[in-house]
């Protein structure tokens, strides 16, 4: 249930209704907007009995949220969530541009791609450290030296950077090196880890899972909400079908299905939805044409030797054309 405030509501009166939730068993949180503040009850299993919240001061009116998400869901904050970073802003209408390499192989290799990108436009800088890789036998990161080298990078270039947490033992190390957190599709129903995810001080990227539904999305972005980080930007990333042709099928439609019922900002990776280069550049346009508020797509000078995903990487050549041809997309 979402207790409406009129306008003129105060902060003391809003805090009386956080105060008088409690009470009742459940939780408030407030989510201040542009035209009012609504302060979101969480935690109820069944109907809330508005009748003690109506008759505070303050409150306009109450209204029941019918989805089983709550506080990602429209209904509680119909303004779309803008994230800022630095002077980056992710769903204020022009698309964010992430890419990187797979994973960050050598200081050399890092900076070599990360001038590239940003020289074509990329404002974020993606690699993985700790990779979480199907065989046990394959590339899994560099760890901590991996994230000293991506500090270089913000250090030398000033773009942001981006890279994955795999699990609750990496999460607080990522948060002192990353500006966004990434956690992967094989992490979307992590709960612990979502929790975690929760507290800390940056922005997460999560990933949709590849057999998750949309709302399994929307409700693993919850559990990071619900513990107090607002700042959660959703990915699209390929779903698993009976389609073989390509490593994923991209599902375009989720963006709008995000959208719809979510205020998330929603990027899209065309790459590990492809699998393969040459269908990286009509996805992600296809993506920016349904409305995603960026890409985030992997880069390498050298993918034939890359250590991982090197046949879905873009050449840097490419991925300039790609930055061009999002922004005739946006014009
Ligand atoms: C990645 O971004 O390199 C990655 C491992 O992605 P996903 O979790 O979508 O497989
Ligand atoms: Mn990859």
């Amino acid at each position: 249930m979402l207790v409406i405030m009129k306008n003129d509501a105060t902060e003391e009166q809003v805090k009386a209704v956080i105060r008088e939730i409690e009470n009742l068993g459940y939780r408030g949180i407030p989510m201040p907007g542009a035209q009012r503040t609504a302060v979101c009850i969480i935690g109820n299993q069944e109907p809330v009995d508005d009748s003690h919240l109506l008759a505070l001061g303050g409150v306009k009116e109450t209204i029941r949220v019918t989805k089983p998400y709550k506080l990602v869901s429209r209904e509680t904050h119909p303004q779309p969530t803008i994230i800022s970073i630095g002077n980056v802003m992710i769903g204020g209408g022009k698309p964010v541009i992430m890419a990187g390499p797979c994973a960050i192989e050598s200081e050399k290799q890092a900076l070599t791609i990360a001038s590239l990108v940003k020289r074509h436009g990329a404002q974020v800088f993606r690699g993985g450290a700790f990779k979480p890789r199907t065989s046990p036998y394959s590339f899994q990161g560099l760890g901590e030296d991996g994230l000293k080298i991506l500090k270089k990078v913000r250090e030398e270039t000033g773009l942001l950077i981006i890279t994955e947490a795999i699990d609750h033992t990496n999460i607080e190390l990522i948060e002192q090196y990353a500006d966004i957190i990434q956690l992967g599709a094989r992490n979307m129903q992590n709960y612990s880890l979502l929790r975690q995810a929760g507290h800390v001080t940056r922005p997460i990227l999560l990933k949709r899972g590849f057999a998750a539904t949309v709302e399994e999305l929307l409700m693993s972005a919850e559990y990071i909400m619900s513990e107090g980080n607002a700042q959660i930007i959703l990915c699209e990333r390929g779903i698993r079908t009976f389609s073989d042709n390509t490593r994923n099928t991209l599902d375009l439609s989720a963006i709008l299905s995000v959208k719809e019922v979510s205020h998330l900002p929603v990027v899209v990776d065309p790459s590990h939805a492809a699998g393969r280069r040459e269908y990286v550049i009509p996805l992600a346009k296809g993506a920016i044409a349904v409305g995603a508020d960026g890409i985030l797509v992997e880069v390498h000078n050298e993918p034939m030797h890359a250590l991982s995903d090197g046949m879905q990487s873009l050449y840097p050549e490419q991925f300039a054309t790609l930055v061009k041809e999002i922004k005739t997309l946006t014009k």
